[in-house]
């Protein structure tokens, strides 16, 4: 088991780009750590030199304490599973699953007794003389988890590991991923642009964009605290409401004027008349009853998306659309008047030119 310690690092390739682009970060011993971002944002890149497949430019990358920067990727002990898993078609399950035992010269006997031993950890019993296009997707993917295990790397790193999968069998194999990295306890970082997939598997969640960092923290502080729009707009299945706001009274409570009225905000260092951009997700605004005396919002309901238990509503609050997340049997109908409310611990201000979080916004109470 092992750590990873990036320090410094950057990657470019030689057209000139630099897809990482001055990197710090630290995966901890044991940990189950998403790579998250848009499409082109270096999150492959990252990962590949990680494993050695691409050449760090700048900086250094340690594994277990070692400097591995210059290292070739088969001595690094890292074990990867690609996004399209790379099985060899012409060797059975059970020789794809100990290639790598029978590249290091390791015994016939010892390498079934592996074969047997990880199949079995997989669910791939009863599988193994089988050639990989005699099974399915899933079982595919966890021959490829197989093999990265029965490598015995230190650390495991996994590209897109559920993207070729259809969406039932995703959510399988990804309770599966999670209980298989908590039984093995072993370091794991991988690449997905799915929020909802980095959210629900990470212990800590990366958010790249454009080769730099843009928030590390686990999948309830990237939620509830992004720390900045670029954040707040790629998590969450519901966009979080950004609105442009200004502050109109300073106190350990403020209140910010927004298009339909005003919202509360804990915050203690945002100046009165300050002009901000507002973030409230959805999922903490709630239609009010009766009379509301503190600040609120009012609109009138353009339309209502079914989301299973939940409903999306949209308002139109002067003009400007918010969403706002409801009970099914509480859905207002199309045209109604609401208000809406929200406790001043979920209101985010951020800095209307920067798009950074303001500092000093105490955190929410969880
Ligand atoms: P995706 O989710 O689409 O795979 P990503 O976040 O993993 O994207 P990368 O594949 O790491 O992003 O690419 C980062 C940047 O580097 C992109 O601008 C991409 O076009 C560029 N890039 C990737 N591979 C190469 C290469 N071999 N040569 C030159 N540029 C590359």
């Amino acid at each position: 088991m092992a750590g990873i310690d990036i320090e410094g690092l950057a990657t470019v390739y030689p057209n000139g780009v630099r897809a990482v682009d001055g990197l710090d970060l630290h995966v901890a011993d044991g940990e189950f750590f998403a790579l998250l971002g848009p499409s082109g944002c270096g999150k492959t890149t990252l990962l590949r030199t990680i494993a050695g497949l691409e050449a760090a430019t700048e900086g250094t990358v340690r594994i277990d304490s070692a400097d591995v920067t210059r290292l070739e990727p088969g001595k690094r002990g890292v074990a990867m599973v690609f996004q399209d898993y790379a099985l060899f078609p012409h060797m059975n399950v059970s020789e794809n699953i100990t290639y790598p035992l029978k590249v290091r010269r390791v015994a016939p006997a010892t390498r079934s007794g592996v074969a047997t031993r990880t199949a079995g950890e997989l669910s791939l019993q009863g599988l193994l003389e089988r050639k990989p296009a005699q099974l399915s997707g899933g079982q595919q993917q966890r021959v490829a988890l197989a093999r990265a295990i029965a490598s015995e790397g230190k650390v495991l790193l996994l590209d897109e590991p559920l993207s070729n999968l259809d969406a039932r069998l995703r959510l399988e194999a990804r309770t599966f991923l999670k209980k298989l990295q908590r039984d093995l306890g072993i370091t794991t970082v991988f690449v997905t642009h799915d929020q909802a997939e980095a959210l629900a598997l990470a212990d800590r969640i990366a958010v790249m964009d454009s080769g730099k960092l843009r928030q590390l923290g686990s999948p309830r502080e990237v939620f509830a605290r992004p720390s900045n729009t670029f954040v707040a707009n790629f998590i969450g299945s519901t966009p979080m409401n950004l609105l442009p706001g200004k502050v109109t009274s300073e106190s350990d409570i403020s209140v910010v004027s927004v298009p339909g009225g005003s919202l509360p905000a804990a915050t203690v260092s945002v100046p009165a008349d300050a002009e901000v951009t507002v973030g409230i997700r959805p999922e903490y605004l709630t239609v009010a009853s009766g009379d509301i005396s503190g600040p609120a919002l009012r609109g009138g309901v353009v339309v209502a998306e079914n989301l299973g238990t939940q409903s999306l509503v949209t308002v139109d609050c002067d003009g400007t659309l918010v969403g706002v997340t409801v009970p099914e049997e509480a859905e207002p109908s199309p045209g109604s008047a609401v208000v809406l409310t929200a406790p001043a611990t979920r209101v985010l201000l951020y800095d209307r030119e920067s798009g950074e979080l303001l500092a000093r916004q105490p955190a929410p109470v969880a």
